[in-house]
């Protein structure tokens, strides 16, 4: 149950609606989203009690939401929302285009990187300074320095940026030079990085784990909107099955049936889905004909020479034609989108 409170509603009211609550043991938690404040119950079965809250005439409205994700869902908030990033649009009306390197290696590799593909129309620049890799033994990048070469290259071209932090420490450190911070896969379910992202002012970009349910993956942000940060972005990047050909298998359905469950922009990343560079393109055009609100490619000039997931990563030319392709494709898929949320504004 989600208790919304009218507009400027002073403490000494809010106070009078936690003693009703802690009165009738119900646990809860006090939120300011989206504009709102909001009382979340943790348990949903509380009839009796949204009579008695429904009283206080500062009391807008009671939700009841069924799915277990409450801020996330479209039960809460029908319409899509938008995150705004440095005039970007993510969830609106066009997909955005992510792309940069894996890692970011050097000031002229961020450089080079951040024109090739700033001239061919990406939207944001990504580049991993903290690298969650599996051994312990390859790269692991060059932090905040490799930040501040990724923030200048990204002002530069007039790119947001979007790299990964891995733990509390990071954000504060990385604060400065990032636009968008990253949860990767690994770190899904920490769940303590998440409370800290859902206090920063930053949009955070939430990469599904590689074993995760949809359920999972929609909890995780949960974790970080009930914070207060409404801004966040979901990821398909691929989850572990028993194909051993591809590092991962990317999956589909999961964008469509976000869509329908959740107002939160989901992106895709066919880098990780795939870890194979030839795939990236129909796999990202499959993705982005499915719903997708956005694509993250990995890109590197010189894919053999790159210190992490150089198998998966484009060069300059496999970029230019996924472009050209997403270009020709664009026009019917927007199409059909629109088709369908006509149609959906009519049962409306
Ligand atoms: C990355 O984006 O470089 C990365 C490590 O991604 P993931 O967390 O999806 O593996
Ligand atoms: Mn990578």
């Amino acid at each position: 149950m989600l208790i919304v409170i009218e507009p400027n509603t002073d403490e000494n009211k809010l106070a009078k609606l936690s003693e009703l609550l802690i009165e009738n043991n119900a646990e809860f938690k006090e939120v300011n989203f989206l504009n709102e404040k909001i009382f979340i119950l943790f348990s949903s079965k509380k009839e009796e009690l949204a009579e008695k809250v429904l009283k206080f005439g500062f009391v807008k409205k009671v939700l009841t939401i069924k799915s277990p994700f409450r801020l996330s869902s479209r039960e809460f908030k029908a319409e899509n929302s938008k995150i705004i990033v440095g005039g970007v649009v993510i969830g609106g009306s066009e997909p955005v285009i992510m792309s940069g390197p894996c890692s970011v290696e050097s000031e002229e590799q961020i450089w080079e990187i951040a024109r090739e593909v700033a001239s061919k129309g990406a939207d944001i620049l990504r580049g991993g300074v903290y690298k969650p890799r599996t051994s312990p033994y390859s790269f692991q990048g060059f932090g905040v320095q490799a930040a501040k070469w990724l923030a200048e290259a990204g002002r530069y071209y007039k790119l947001p940026v979007v790299s990964e932090v891995m733990e509390i420490s990071d954000i504060t450190e990385l604060y400065d030079y990032v636009d968008i911070f990253q949860i990767g896969a690994r770190n899904m379910q920490n769940f303590k990085l998440l409370k800290e992202l859902g206090k920063a002012e930053k949009p955070v970009l939430l990469k599904r784990g590689n074993s995760a349910t949809l359920n999972e993956f929609l909890m995780s942000a949960e974790y970080i909107l009930c914070e207060g940060n409404s801004n966040v972005i979901l990821c398909e990047r691929g989850i572990r099955t028993f194909v051993e050909y591809t590092r991962n298998t990317f999956d589909l359905n999961i964008i469509p049936t976000i869509k329908e469950l959740s107002h939160l922009p989901i992106v895709i990343d066919a880098s990780h889905a795939t870890g194979r560079s030839e795939l990236v393109k129909p796999v990202t055009l499959a993705g982005l004909t499915a719903g997708a609100d956005g694509f993250i490619v990995e890109v590197h000039p010189r894919p053999s020479e790159a210190f992490s997931d150089g198998e998966q990563s484009l060069n300059f030319s496999e970029f230019s034609q996924l472009i050209e392709d997403w270009k020709l494709l664009k026009g019917p898929v927007l199409t059909i989108r629109n088709k369908k949320t006509a149609g959906k504004n009519l049962h409306a």
